[in-house]
């Protein structure tokens, strides 16, 4: 159930957060986490999974047709990924502001203070993803946290 506050906000939204090869690579998970947490999310699933070339394509496929699509694809399969779903109040939007801007080195100069300018690199390597929509995060829950694996498009693995 989704339960509405006075003013209308869903009190249990969710998104999905990702932390990105370079973020995890970079050793910045904990870090990542305690802004998370201190943020007042609670961290509903997570997962480490190493995408392969279909499963990033798909995860994004809204940019199949953009310049940088096989570049993101290759950078996204450099290893693994971790996936969580936050669950709070405005999730999906609070997450986002928390991220800051796609582009780390605009993120560093306009939003200091963002998880991007944190441990991002440019626009393309920025350590970080969360849903844009409250339909991105039914999609993008569903793809990574689906009980049904019909394909098994994700490796799964224990630890890091
Ligand atoms: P996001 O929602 O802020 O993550 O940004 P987008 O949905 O626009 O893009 C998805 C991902 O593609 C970004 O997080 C980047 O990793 C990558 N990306 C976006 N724009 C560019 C770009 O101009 N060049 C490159 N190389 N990668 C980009
Ligand atoms: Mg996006």
């Amino acid at each position: 159930p989704c339960w509405s506050s006075s003013n209308g906000s869903i009190l249990n939204e969710k998104t999905l957060a990702m932390i990105k090869p370079d973020g995890l690579f970079g050793n910045y998970t904990d870090r990542i986490k305690n802004v998370i947490l201190e943020s007042g999310f609670i961290i509903f699933k997570e997962k480490v999974v190493q995408l392969d070339e279909d499963s990033a394509a798909n995860f994004y496929a809204e940019h199949s047709t953009r310049s940088f699509f096989s570049s993101l694809v290759k950078y996204m399969m450099s290893g693994p990924v971790l996936v969580m779903v936050l669950e709070k109040e405005n999730a999906v939007t609070d997450w986002r502001t928390l991220i800051g801007p796609t582009d780390a080195r605009k993120a560093k100069i306009s939003h200091p203070h963002s998880i991007r300018a944190l441990c991002g690199l440019d626009s393309e390597k920025n350590c970080v993803h969360g849903s844009d929509s409250t339909q991105s995060a039914e999609r993008e829950i569903s793809f990574f946290f689906k009980e049904v694996s019909a394909g098994g498009v994700v490796t799964e693995h224990d630890e890091l």
